[in-house]
């Protein structure tokens, strides 16, 4: 691997958050039944014309701010012509001569290495229909079918400079950006919803040469995990095809996630699109004060808010970039934060169970039930020995689900910590009894058996009795 390095460049598709099309006034709503979010403009009918939407313009242009892009104050529409079933037109309205945001840049992190991605582009173009396969995939399947609900989405496609050099970093710079987007209400960035989806374009060179070697562009990549591997496995893949003294055929590769390979699709030429402006569509200038105005609409983004938590609540650099990660956790962070003071607890929690119980069940945040008081509410419990922390993740189990109060929850299952000295001493009686043979061990000196012990009563008390207070007590009854 040394003697190569990896040239891997980024083309995000994003859907920007309009509830219309970008030129006409069908809704942009997901899952709905096929075809029927449609009208004459985005099934291309001879004769239609669209109007741009404006809302578009605004999200696209929040978007080249966060990433730190100049935005072009003159900027308008092409037509990119080729044919393609999901394309009824025959051409895709976009920006290919002057794209409304350019060369801007966002920063990564891989293993506490810090580096600076830059963005050649941010471009407006209208999304194509859907394709869905009969059966399997493109490759496999007898017939195809065309949803045009998806037709004339509002897309923004982010195209990154071919700096990144390995899977991890291509997955870094997806996380971060998708955090900007989140953070800016410009994509609701969902993958599996298809509204961000990435193409990865990858070549190698020999270490230290400059001169950019043929490359291969993966699609279908369903996972920022799915873009590291697919990356990965293509490098390999690369460095084979040179090893072996071939030469890397520039192509179009689909990554299939079951086997974890990368297959060859088509191939791929340089194509000349004939682009053409586009003159239905009205040219856009955007004045100088309008972006300024544009501008003072972007909120504190991840690295500013990461950055806050550690000087400001003494959150330890990694808690505070796995919260502020994403824009849901950040605020539930922060309103617990208002009700409990202990940060780097409430982060624990978060980044322990909440993370754990949001992945086991594949939810987002706002799809649980546990609110931020809630939260609060159950460190409180647990901190005044009302509860222990083991039964604290049982509770909080109960919350995630169901969303009520933990005191209630800790109430009617009867859970909280057996603190009545009456009762639990005749347990403590009960197991000394029952056990002769640990007593005279630990009597005789063997500290290990009282371990025994303690085990014995939680095992009565169903673990509703605090570890600490058993072993004092039974300390205390055996002293001889
Ligand atoms: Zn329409």
């Amino acid at each position: 691997m040394d003697r190569y390095e990896a040239v891997i460049g980024l083309e995000v598709h994003v859907e920007l958050k309009t509830k219309t099309k970008l030129f006409c006034g069908c809704s942009t709503e997901f899952g709905q039944a096929p075809n029927t979010q449609v009208c004459p403009v985005c099934l291309g009918l001879p004769g239609s014309t669209g109007v741009l939407n404006k809302k578009a313009v605004e999200l696209a242009a929040r978007a080249g701010l966060a990433l730190n892009c100049q935005i072009n104050t003159d900027t308008w529409f092409d037509r990119k012509n080729y044919y393609y079933p999901d394309l009824p037109k025959g051409f895709q309205i976009t920006q290919v001569f002057q794209p409304i945001a350019i060369e801007g840049y966002l920063d990564i992190e891989v293993e506490g290495q810090g580096k600076r991605v830059n963005i050649n582009r941010v471009h407006i173009e209208e999304d194509p229909g859907k394709l869905i396969h009969a059966s399997g995939s493109i490759m496999t399947s007898r017939a195809s079918f065309v949803d045009y609900n998806r037709s004339g989405v509002p897309l923004v496609e982010i195209v990154s400079e071919p700096e990144l050099r390995s899977g991890a970093e291509a997955k870094a710079y997806l996380e971060k950006l998708k955090a900007i987007l989140e953070y800016t209400g410009v994509s609701d960035v969902k993958m599996e919803e298809g509204s961000l989806r990435c193409d990865a374009n990858i070549s190698l060179r020999p270490s230290g040469s400059t001169i950019l070697g043929a490359k291969t562009e993966i699609k279908n990549m369903n996972s920022f995990r799915a873009v590291q591997r697919a990356i990965e496995y293509e490098v390999e893949r690369q460095i084979e095809v040179l090893e072996e003294g071939d030469r890397v055929i520039q192509e179009t590769r689909t990554w299939d996630e079951n086997q974890g390979i990368t297959m060859a699709m088509r191939s791929k030429e340089d194509v000349d699109y004939r682009s053409f402006i586009e003159q239905e569509i009205a040219r856009v200038e955007l004045t100088t004060d309008w972006i300024e105005n544009m501008q003072a609409t972007i909120p504190e983004l991840p690295d500013a808010r990461r950055r806050r938590l550690v000087d400001e609540h003494g959150l330890p650099e990694y808690d505070a970039g796995v919260i502020t990660s994403s824009l849901s956790l950040a605020e539930f962070f922060e309103a617990t934060l208002e009700e409990y003071g202990d940060a780097k607890k409430i982060s624990n929690w978060i980044m322990g169970e909440l993370l754990r119980l949001l992945n086991a069940h594949g939810m987002e945040l706002g799809e649980s039930r546990v609110t931020p008081g809630g939260l609060a509410s159950l460190l409180k419990l647990i901190d005044k020995g009302t509860i222990s922390n083991k039964m604290g993740k049982k509770v909080f189990a109960v919350m995630f689900q169901e969303g009520r109060e933990p005191q209630q929850i800790v109430k009617e299952k009867g859970l909280s910590q057996i603190s009545d000295v009456d009762r639990l001493a005749e347990i403590i009686a009960e197991v000394i009894d029952k056990n002769p043979k640990p007593v005279a061990d630990f009597q005789s000196g063997k500290e290990q058996a009282i371990g025994f012990l303690v085990g014995q009563v939680m095992k009565a008390t169903r673990g509703q009795a605090n570890p600490g207070a058993v072993n004092a007590m039974l300390r205390e009854r055996l002293a001889k």
